[in-house]
């Protein structure tokens, strides 16, 4: 057997992992390097060339979740390829793209990319899929995106775990753990674990649940009557802490665009069916000409869903004129470097939207494990042959976890042979070095 990190030691994103037999080739993943502040993506695998070597004689392609730096080079893929993506993660990825076909001058490019995610096969929680002699079963994680898995690889009598991106401390957080003793551990050992490293760069970092956010973000929300929200427009348990939020303060509408309005149905019709708390009801689409709605959200308040778009920085040019200032705020609910001026990560963008609001909070929590979690993870899963810590700006720090001295010694960052699996490793230089 062979693993073959194409891509992901000691970056964050751009993943892209390969698992073959004699037989067999899959990938998980195909992710594009994240941009720079200046929304630049520096990447020398997103052209057809490229990707047409890379995803040679590959049977099929799987992706954990539809966030860029693990989906975004799907649209260079030979049509001969099945790529498979988790049911709803495909409709979110369609909407998304979907959208920016309203982009001048993308049209034909979305075009292409829209008939590719229609093309793509989609999973459930659970299903095993045989492709000639591996066989992949997906498992659900909380992240940062919805409809997000890890995999289990079983191939040449080696099982494999591919956590993909994942946290615990999310609201489906709490099922991390059972799932993988009740589904993996119980059914045999692991031999290798493929894992994210994010929060490596930040071993004492402790991580706040979503329940604590919610609590804060309920706080500030009886303190102000006009609050607007910048926080990633397709992440499931953020959006409904700041829905279930507003819901407690009575009679304030939870106002949108028609694009997230799309995104929330469909989170609403899915998670939403199995519990309250992800069934966003039907929230109220902004537009300047809906009196009636702007009239509402003057007399009693609101909570309003923005991005750093240009179509919302018109919104918020002509709102933040007709509201009080002194009652008014941003809360802003990303990763704080983003927002930093002094930070290599700064987004200019960003900056200049919050710059326009009187009063700015930041209350954010990590769509990824902590280093105690990815701990804890490690040390149950026990891999009896190797760990490969992939989505981390620094892989080898994945040895100052509090995991085990046997199994800091089974971490695997350069390329070598175990029994019968040859490990291969590949460096790439041109990454941007990104959290999320
Ligand atoms: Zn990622
Ligand atoms: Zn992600």
């Amino acid at each position: 057997m062979q693993i073959i990190i194409h891509r992901g030691i000691d970056q964050i994103g751009g993943c892209i992992t390969e698992i073959a037999t004699e037989n067999t080739k899959i990938l998980i993943d195909l992710g594009q390097n994240l941009p720079d502040g200046e929304g630049f993506v520096n990447d020398n695998l997103a052209n057809f060339d490229a990707i047409e070597k890379i995803t040679k004689n590959v049977d099929a392609i799987f992706y954990t979740h539809y966030h860029g730096d693990h989906i975004g080079l799907f649209h260079l893929v030979p049509d001969t390829i099945p790529q498979y993506i988790g049911k709803v993660a495909k409709q979110v990825a369609l909407c998304k793209h979907k959208r920016l076909s309203f982009i001048k001058g993308r049209e034909e490019q979305s075009e292409k990319e829209i008939a590719k995610i229609e093309a793509m096969l989609s999973f459930d929680y659970d299903q095993t899929i045989t492709v000639g002699d591996i066989k992949v079963v997906p498992y659900f994680v909380s992240h940062s995106a919805y409809d997000a898995f890890m995999f289990l690889i079983e191939a040449n009598r080696s099982r494999i775990l591919h956590t993909g991106d994942f946290r615990e401390h999310g609201y489906i957080g709490k099922g991390l753990i059972p799932t993988i003793k009740k589904l993996i551990s119980k059914d045999g050992t692991i031999d290798f674990l493929i894992t994210e490293g994010t929060m490596l760069s930040r071993l004492d970092q402790r991580v706040r649940n979503e329940n604590k956010l919610k609590i804060k973000v309920k706080k500030l929300m009886k303190q102000y009557k006009n609050v607007f929200v910048m926080c990633p427009s397709t992440d499931l348990e953020r959006l409904a802490t700041f829905h279930a939020a507003n819901k407690e303060i009575k009679y304030r509408p939870f106002v949108c665009d028609d694009f997230q309005k799309d995104v929330l149905k469909i989170f609403s019709d899915s998670a939403g069916k199995k519990s309250p708390l992800f069934d966003f009801g039907e929230p109220y689409s902004f537009w300047k000409e809906n009196n009636k709605l702007i009239q509402w959200m003057q007399d009693k308040g609101f909570c309003m869903l923005v991005r750093a778009t240009d179509k919302f920085n018109d919104y918020i040019d002509f709102l933040l004129p007709l509201l009080e200032k002194d009652k008014t705020i941003l809360i802003y609910s990303m990763w704080k470097e983003y927002v930093n001026p002094k930070s290599k990560h700064a987004n200019k963008k960003y900056l200049e939207f919050i710059g326009k609001f009187p009063k700015v909070s930041k209350i954010h929590t990590s769509g990824h494990a902590s280093a105690d979690c990815l701990a804890e993870v490690c040390n149950l899963v026990n891999p009896r042959k190797g760990i490969i810590p992939i989505h981390s700006e620094n892989s080898i720090d994945y040895k100052k976890l509090r995991i085990k001295q046997e199994l800091k010694e089974k971490v695997i960052t350069e390329s070598k042979e175990i029994d019968d699996t040859i490990i291969e490793i590949k460096r790439t230089t041109n990454s941007q070095q990104y959290n999320i």
